[in-house]
C-alpha cells in the first residue's frame, strides 16, 4: 500500500472523508478524490476542475 494520505477532503462539501467510508472515489487527472455522498458524487463529476480550485485555495 502507497503511503497517500494527503487530507482527504470532499471537494464539493469540503468535509474530511475517511477513505474507507467514502461514498464514492472518482479519479480525476492524477488524483483520486473523495466523495462523501451521491450528491457530492453527482456535482463533482458535473465540474470536477471547479471543486478541486476550491480545495487548493
Ligand atoms: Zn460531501
Amino acid at each position: 500500500m502507497k503511503n497517500n494520505t494527503k487530507s482527504l477532503r470532499d471537494p464539493v462539501c469540503k468535509k474530511k472523508v475517511n477513505p474507507n467510508k467514502a461514498y464514492a472515489k472518482v479519479k480525476y487527472g492524477k488524483e483520486i478524490y473523495y466523495l462523501c455522498c451521491p450528491l457530492c458524487q453527482a456535482e463533482f463529476e458535473k465540474d470536477p476542475d471547479k471543486f478541486i480550485n476550491n480545495l487548493k485555495k
